[in-house]
């Protein structure tokens, strides 16, 4: 009797267990979530619409209608380097006409540093928070998807016409590359330099068509091309468009989805000759702890803008700062005396 009981409790407790995994699953799965397009979602996140601004306010900047609208897409990241990386992207892109900026940022929140960085340029822009799902947290995940499939659908939802190009928060990019993808009928290809291990990946083009393509890591892709290598006409861009969560794999399933055919490509920089766009990569900054009494350094008025700026490379995520763990810091005085910080307080 004693044995039928616990029998009863451990499956009662297996039940219940399941039953609790199951609901687990599920809302991963996104079928508990509110979102309905599960084609697009498949994983429960939530995606804000931070802002939108479809006003070009640059000053030095002649727009003319007849040009068609540059829709640039661009992932980002939280690190001590976003900003730095979308201030110098900003830069190049505050210098096209007809372009709309297309910013999402991997992380919950609308970040101020983000938003502050876009109202400055001018530019129309869309600002949108698209973090990844978390079963993407680990090593080599699909790295800027969950941005890029948000931006997509806001391009399906609010945009009919102009012209699509993805770009990512570290490349560079010549001011030539917008003159010529500006004009994309349907899928235009271009070389980008410093891409895997031949240095550069480009379609190869014969009599003015694509004929094959030239990238390090062919990979069974029928388009072995890179993200920054190929722009789209709104237009063209289908209702079964779709980049899946497939590291290595986004340009090529994407490329597919739209039901591009070789033959239409249209080959851009001299017949793929030139290089107008680059796969750069920043060094990455580990973000070092500093050991400083911050609210001590505060009651000192000569240290007012010193303890700002500390407050300020905090904010942009260089440093810590640590009233009791970190590395010492010094401040240099008359060229040659340095004193701790802890001496002077
Ligand atoms: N990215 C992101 N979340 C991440 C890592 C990367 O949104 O966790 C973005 C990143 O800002 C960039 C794009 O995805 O615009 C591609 O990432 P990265 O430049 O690191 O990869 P790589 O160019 O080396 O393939
Ligand atoms: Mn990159």
């Amino acid at each position: 009797m004693k044995l039928f009981k616990l029998f009863k409790n451990t499956f009662a407790m297996a039940v219940f267990l399941s039953a609790i995994w199951l609901l687990f699953t599920w809302s991963n799965l996104g079928m508990l979530s509110i979102q309905t397009d599960s084609r697009s979602i498949p994983v429960a996140v939530k995606n804000k619409l931070c802002n939108v601004n479809f006003n070009d306010e640059r000053p030095h900047i002649t727009n003319s209608t007849s040009l068609k609208m540059i829709y640039y897409v661009t992932p980002t990241y939280p690190r001590p380097e976003q900003v730095p990386e979308l201030t110098r992207l900003a830069h190049t892109l505050m210098h096209v006409p007809r372009i709309h900026w297309i910013v999402a940022d991997d992380q919950p929140l609308c970040s101020d540093q983000v938003s502050s960085v876009l109202r400055r340029t001018g530019l129309p822009y869309t600002h949108i928070s698209s973090p990844k799902p978390f079963i993407y947290k680990s090593t080599n995940f699909p790295r800027g998807v969950a941005n890029r499939r948000v931006a997509l659908n806001w391009l399906q939802e609010n945009v009919a016409e102009g012209v699509l190009y993805f770009g990512d928060d570290d490349n560079t990019v010549d001011l030539r590359l917008f003159d010529e993808l500006r004009n994309t009928k349907k899928v235009s290809m271009f070389p980008v330099g410093l891409i895997g291990e031949y240095g550069v990946s480009s379609p190869i083009v014969k009599d003015g068509k694509v004929v094959g393509f030239f990238d390090s890591w062919p990979a069974s892709r029928t388009f072995p091309v890179d993200m920054a290598g190929f722009a789209v006409n709104i237009e063209f861009l289908k209702e079964t468009a779709n980049m899946p969560f497939i590291a290595g794999h986004e340009e090529d399933r994407f490329l597919v989805s739209l039901d591009l055919k070789v033959e239409d490509i249209e080959p851009l920089a001299a017949n793929c000759t030139k290089v107008l766009v680059w796969h750069t990569k920043t060094v990455k900054h580990k973000k070092p702890t500093l050991k400083i009494n911050i609210n001590k350094l505060n009651t000192i008025s000569k240290y007012q803008n010193f303890v700002n700026l500390l407050k300020e490379t905090s904010r942009l995520g260089m440093a810590e700062v640590n009233a009791e763990a970190g590395i010492k810091s010094y401040v240099t005085r008359n060229r040659k005396t340095s004193e701790t910080l802890a001496d002077i307080l």
